[in-house]
């Protein structure tokens, strides 16, 4: 073993340093916990048990399990079991809570009784980041991401996969059924035991297809016509892969420091909906009045961007194209010139389609444009294949316009926007490991993503201030 490093003997005798404070560092993390969590209000933040029992046996201050909790969260150790094993041997956990260990359970029911306090320490971190000064350009970018919930795919049951279950086992049970006249054929005594095999897998497939038909009554009285057996509140939701069952977590990231400034947890597959309720939540936790925000296409709604135009968000939301025109190589809308003086369209053939009447579609007012040339037009076929181009406008369009020019002006916001929102999501992810979430219910999801985010947010707070720096300003 010459020639490398040596490790002591483990039978000698050291003086090693006598108080825990002398194996934490100045500058370690597990401090800035410690301070963050002793300067809160945890009484006025709704935890439970901050004013001890006056009978029974004395309980862990909820300071202790807080700071067992983000510690966990920051070290990547989010089960309650573990959280208990690292209590025990962890110097800097012991460091924290003073050598306490609280089992498992205990550690457990903390996060289940106090979700809503939870939620609220994580907006805590966002305020004294407010006070850091930390979000002085007021831009967010808003996306969204699917997590797995703690509910496998076969115990999640749509009509579609329900009807495909059931189909598989007829006909699982028609082969079956056509083996066992293939088994009557063959001598008497391999026939009986092939018979006796084949008789149990039916009648195991016809079990499974008797739960299958009271799935069946379950999810015909679900409103949305899907169950979870699991985690009641996971949906399944499409992915760029295979599809997850699990929620959809919603973020709003502060452009310039990366930093989650707002999150929700929604069990709807879909963005379309979210664009103006988290562009307002980010506003509200940020603490300012004036806000940009940012998004992808699978954001674009007319009545949510509208929403933000009128809260006076500035978004910034690419155009899906869905006209069919497009997709068969004809004038888009795009290719139609509104003036907004003479309330008319300007088509390619440089004619005008004038407002002809208004109308209700969907719950929005539209009115429809046309000219009466489109016959005589030479520009028909890359326009039309009816009679005359008819183009739709919504009263609000002039939002829509807006929003689109600026774009045209500030096409980097796009770039922007990928920079700043897929990283979050894809550390946390990271953290979260295979399975994402460890408990079930989107109240008690959104208690573990608040840690996540929480964690990350402190993280990345002290790697861009210092933790002596973050300490200073949690203290004043
Ligand atoms: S078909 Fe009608 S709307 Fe289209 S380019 Fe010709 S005149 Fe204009």
């Amino acid at each position: 073993m010459k020639r490398f490093v040596q490790g002591d003997s483990r039978t000698q005798s050291f003086l090693l340093p006598e108080a825990l404070d002398d194996y934490v560092t100045d500058t370690n993390p597990v401090r800035v916990v410690d301070v963050f969590v002793d300067e809160l209000d945890l009484q006025k933040l709704g935890f439970e048990g901050v004013e001890p029992a006056l009978t029974g046996r004395p309980s862990y201050h909820p300071e202790v399990m807080l700071k067992i909790y983000i510690y966990g969260y920051l070290n990547r150790i989010q089960s309650s079991r573990r959280l208990e094993r690292e209590a025990q041997r962890n110097v800097e956990l012991m460091w924290l809570t003073g050598r306490l260990a609280p089992d498992f359970k205990t550690i457990a029911r903390f996060r289940k009784d106090n979700g809503k306090a939870i939620r609220s320490v994580c907006r805590q971190f966002v305020v004294l980041c407010q006070r850091l000064d930390l979000f002085a350009e007021a831009i967010v970018a808003i996306d969204g991401s699917k997590f797995k919930a703690v509910n496998h795919r076969d115990r999640n049951f749509t009509s579609a996969k329900l009807e495909r279950r059931m189909r598989d086992i007829e006909s699982s049970i028609a082969r079956y059924l056509e083996a066992m006249d293939t088994a009557d054929r063959q001598e008497p005594t391999i026939a009986k035991a092939r018979t006796v095999r084949l008789q149990d897998k039916i009648a195991a497939l016809k079990e499974q297809m008797r739960s299958l038909k009271e799935i069946e009554v379950q999810l015909n009285a679900a409103p949305d016509k899907q169950i979870s057996l699991t985690d009641p509140d996971a949906r399944s939701m499409k992915t760029r892969g295979t599809g997850v069952v699990g929620y959809n977590v919603q973020t709003a990231v502060d452009t310039k420091h990366h930093l989650i400034v707002a999150h929700a947890v929604t069990n709807d597959g879909i963005d379309r909906d979210q664009l103006a309720s988290m562009a307002k939540l980010a506003r509200t936790e940020m603490g300012v009045d004036k806000l940009t925000a940012v998004a992808d296409r699978g954001y674009y709604k007319s009545e949510e961007i509208l929403a933000c135009h009128e809260a006076g968000i500035t978004v910034f939301v690419p155009k899906t194209v869905t006209s069919s025109a497009t997709a068969h190589g004809r004038f888009g809308k795009e290719d139609f010139i509104y003036d907004a003086k003479t309330n008319e369209y300007r088509c390619p053939a440089g004619e005008r389609l004038i407002w002809r009447f208004s109308t209700v579609e969907r719950g929005l007012k539209l009115s429809k444009y046309w000219s009466s040339n489109c016959q005589q037009c030479s520009l028909k076929g890359d326009c039309t294949p009816g009679p005359q181009r008819r183009v739709a406008r919504w009263e609000h369009e002039a939002v829509l316009d807006e929003m689109q020019a600026r774009l045209d002006h500030a096409p980097e916001m796009m770039r922007i926007r990928r920079q700043t929102v897929e990283h979050p999501f894809g550390t946390i992810k990271a953290w979260m490991g295979a399975t994402h979430f460890l408990t079930r219910t989107i109240g008690r999801v959104s208690t573990e993503m608040s840690l996540h985010v929480l964690a990350y947010n402190m993280k990345r707070v002290i790697k861009l201030l210092g933790s002596e720096a973050v300490m200073k300003a949690m203290r004043a």
